[in-house]
C-alpha cells in the first residue's frame, strides 16, 4: 500500500482501497480533478453505527481531498418516510463531526426523472407493463434460464406514454401498472431483465405532496441523482455491486438525453462498493430497529441498548470513539463480522482520556469510622482527570480538581467487604487495612449483622496521619484503595446497567435461521434471541454531590466500576446514570 500526505495534517497512514482509487482518478484527471461525494440516507429511520461507517467515508474522502460532500435524502418511498427522521439524521451527522455542503432530496429530481422516463419511452427503451408483480417475477427466468418477454413489451409508444400519464393520475391502482426499461430478458445480469423504473403508490409525499402518484425506483433514481448533482465518487455498500452496470447504463442514457454524447465517458459519477459494518451481538438494519421501537422492546430509538447513533450517544459513547473504531476496522471489499469488543476497546481508550472521575457506590453498605468525631466533616481534594497532562507529562491539577466531603459515616460497595476474607481478598475485612480514595487509611474492626446474617454496619478506625497528600501519608499497606461516599453528603441515584441486547453472536443470520428452519414467526424468533438481562436498574445507589450536578451527557468514570454517562432524564435531585462500558473487556 502506498502512503500519501493529505490535507488532514501530518498524520500518515496507509490508504484504503477507495482512497487509492480516488488518487488514481485525480492523477488521471477524471471529472476535471473534482472530488464530490454524497451521503444518501433514506429518511425512514434513525441512523445506526453502520451509517457512521458510510458517513466517515463519504465526508472523510471529501475532507481529505479538498472536495465536497452533500447530504441527499433518498426519499423515493413515501410509505415510511418522516420529517422526524430527517431531523434526527441531520443532528447525528453533525454530532459525528461532519458538515455537508448542501442538503438535496431525490424528490428534487422527480420532474427531471419523469421527463427522462418519457424520453426513454419515446426512444422505445421503456414500456408500461400491465402484469402483476407475481407474473413479472415468474417471467424473470433464473441465472441459468433466460426470462420471457412481457406481452406488453412491444406495445406502441403512444400507448405507453398514455398509460404512464395514467400511472401518475391518482386513478391507477397500485400494482396494476409499472414502467419497465426494455433491455434484455436473457441478460446474464438479472437486473437487466427489463427492470422496473416506476411504480404507482398513490401516497402523498413529505415534500411533493400529492403532485406525484407514480414514484421512481431506487435504481432509476440513485445514479441519475448523482449525475445531476455532479457527484464524482458514489460510495455504497457491497450489495450494490450487481447494480453498478445498471447504474452506469442509466447515467449513459441520461447523458445521451442531455446531448452529452461526445463526452459520454467523462464527467460522470462512478460507483465504488465497500463492506457493510456488521458487528457481533448487534442487529442493524432499520427494519429491525423500527420493529424494536414499535413493539416497545426498547424505550425508543435512543434507548442506550440500541445500535443507533443517538442510542450510542445516550449510552455515553463520544463521537471520537466511534471514529476511532471505524478507523481501526477500515474498508474492504468482502463482508466480515466485526467484534463488539473492538468497539468497546475504542470507547474505553477514548473515555480514559476524556472522562471525569467521580465516586459512586452502586450496592451500598454502611461503614462507621468509630474514632472519627461525630459531626465533623472534611473537604478532600479529588482529581477530575488524571490523564490531563502538561508538556512534561505531569498531571495537571490547576482547574482539574473538585472536593469530596468525608465524614464518620460512609457508604462502600457491599462486595468490597468480607467478614471472613479469603486469602487473596485485599479489600475491607476485619483486622485489615485499606485506603479510602483521596482520604485515609482505615482498619476494619468488625461488623454487625441482622437476624438473617446480612451485614448491617461495618466498623473501622482511621489513621489521622494518613490523609492523602499529607507528608509521609503514603505508607505502604497490603490492602487496596476503595471508593466511598459520605452518607450525609452523597445523593441517591438511579444507575442503569446495560448489557448486550441479543444473546446470540450473529442475530442477523439467526433471525433468518429461526424463521426458515424452525418455522418461528418474526416475533417468536426475536424473543428467542433477546438477552433477558439486557438491563438492570439499580435505584439504591449513592454518588458524590459533584457527580449529581453534572449536566446531561457528561462523560464520567465511576472509579473502579466503569464508564458512565449522565442520562437526559437526570436531575440534580434524582440523578440517573447509564453505564457506557465496564473498565475491562467482558466479552471473552
Ligand atoms: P438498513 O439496511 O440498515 O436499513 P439502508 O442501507 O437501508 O440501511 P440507507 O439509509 O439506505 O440505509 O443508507 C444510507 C447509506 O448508508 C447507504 O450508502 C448505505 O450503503 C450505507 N449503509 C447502510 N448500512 C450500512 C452498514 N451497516 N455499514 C456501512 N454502510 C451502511
Ligand atoms: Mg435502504
Amino acid at each position: 500500500m502506498s502512503v500519501a500526505t493529505n490535507t488532514e495534517g501530518s498524520e500518515k497512514r496507509s490508504l484504503n482501497f477507495i482512497e487509492q482509487k480516488v488518487e488514481k482518478d485525480l492523477a488521471e484527471g477524471k471529472n476535471g480533478g473534482r472530488i464530490q461525494t454524497r451521503f444518501p440516507p433514506e429518511p425512514n429511520g434513525y441512523l445506526h453505527i453502520g451509517h457512521a461507517k458510510a458517513i466517515a467515508l463519504d465526508f472523510g474522502i471529501a475532507r481529505r481531498y479538498g472536495g465536497t460532500c452533500n447530504l441527499r435524502f433518498d426519499d423515493t418511498n413515501p410509505t415510511k418516510e418522516d420529517t422526524e427522521f430527517i431531523e434526527s439524521i441531520e443532528q447525528d451527522i453533525k454530532w459525528l463531526g461532519y458538515q455537508w455542503n448542501h442538503v438535496f432530496y431525490a424528490s428534487d429530481y422527480f420532474q427531471e426523472l419523469w421527463d427522462f422516463a418519457v424520453w426513454l419511452i419515446q426512444q422505445g427503451r421503456a414500456y408500461v407493463d400491465e402484469q402483476s408483480a407475481e407474473v413479472i417475477a415468474q417471467q424473470k427466468g433464473t441465472t441459468t434460464q433466460p426470462g420471457t418477454n412481457s406481452p406488453f413489451r412491444d406495445r406502441p409508444v403512444e400507448e405507453s406514454l398514455r398509460l404512464f400519464e395514467f400511472m401518475n393520475s391518482g386513478q391507477a391502482t397500485p400494482g396494476t401498472l409499472v414502467l419497465r426499461a426494455k433491455i434484455d430478458m436473457a441478460h446474464p445480469n438479472m437486473l437487466f431483465r427489463d427492470p422496473l423504473l416506476y411504480r404507482v403508490l398513490n401516497i402523498p409525499h413529505l415534500r411533493t405532496g400529492s403532485r406525484w402518484n407514480a414514484y421512481p425506483m431506487y435504481d432509476f433514481t440513485h445514479g441519475q441523482s448523482d449525475y445531476l448533482e455532479g457527484v464524482t465518487h458514489s460510495l455504497c455498500t457491497l450489495e450494490f455491486v450487481e447494480h453498478r452496470p445498471l447504474y452506469d447504463l442509466f447515467v449513459t442514457w441520461m447523458k445521451e438525453w442531455k446531448g452529452e454524447t461526445a463526452d459520454i465517458e467523462d464527467n460522470r459519477p462512478r460507483q465504488t462498493e465497500f463492506n457493510k459494518l456488521n458487528l457481533n451481538y448487534i442487529l442493524l438494519s432499520k427494519r429491525n430497529l423500527r420493529a424494536l421501537v414499535a413493539d416497545g422492546l426498547v424505550s425508543g430509538w435512543d434507548d442506550p441498548r440500541m445500535p443507533t447513533i443517538c442510542g450510542f450517544r445516550r449510552r455515553g459513547y463520544s463521537p471520537e470513539s466511534i471514529q476511532k473504531f471505524i478507523d481501526k476496522i477500515g474498508y474492504t471489499t468482502y463482508d466480515a463480522l466485526n467484534e463488539m469488543a473492538l468497539l468497546e476497546s475504542a470507547v474505553r481508550d477514548d473515555l480514559n482520556c476524556r472522562s471525569t472521575r467521580v465516586s459512586a457506590v452502586l450496592r451500598p453498605v454502611h461503614v462507621i469510622i468509630t474514632n472519627y468525631p461525630e459531626g465533623q466533616t472534611e473537604e478532600l481534594v479529588a482529581i477530575n482527570n488524571p490523564e490531563l497532562r502538561d508538556a512534561e507529562g505531569n498531571t495537571i491539577t490547576e482547574g482539574n480538581t473538585h472536593t469530596i466531603t468525608f465524614s464518620r459515616d460512609i457508604w462502600i460497595e457491599r462486595d468490597d467487604f468480607q467478614e471472613e476474607a479469603e486469602k487473596k481478598f485485599m479489600r475491607m475485612a476485619p483486622g485489615k487495612e485499606v485506603r479510602l480514595k483521596n482520604a485515609y487509611i482505615v482498619m476494619c474492626t468488625g461488623c454487625k449483622k441482622d437476624a438473617e446474617g446480612h451485614i448491617e454496619e461495618i466498623y473501622c478506625t482511621y489513621d489521622p496521619e494518613s490523609r492523602s497528600g499529607m507528608p509521609g501519608a503514603d505508607r505502604k499497606i497490603k490492602g487496596k484503595t476503595l471508593h466511598w461516599v459520605s452518607c450525609d453528603h452523597a445523593i441517591k441515584a438511579e444507575v442503569r446497567l446495560y448489557d448486550r441486547l441479543w444473546k446470540v453472536e450473529n442475530p442477523r443470520d439467526e433471525l433468518v435461521r429461526l424463521q426458515d428452519e424452525e418455522g418461528l414467526d418474526y416475533a417468536e424468533a426475536r424473543a428467542r434471541m433477546l438477552n433477558p438481562d439486557n438491563l438492570t436498574v439499580l435505584t439504591d445507589c449513592y454518588v458524590e454531590e459533584f457527580a449529581a450536578q453534572m449536566p446531561a451527557l457528561s462523560y464520567l468514570q465511576f472509579q473502579r466500576i466503569g464508564y458512565f454517562n449522565v442520562d437526559p432524564d437526570s436531575t440534580p435531585e434524582h440523578p440517573v446514570f447509564n453505564r457506557t462500558v465496564g473498565l475491562k473487556d467482558t466479552w471473552r
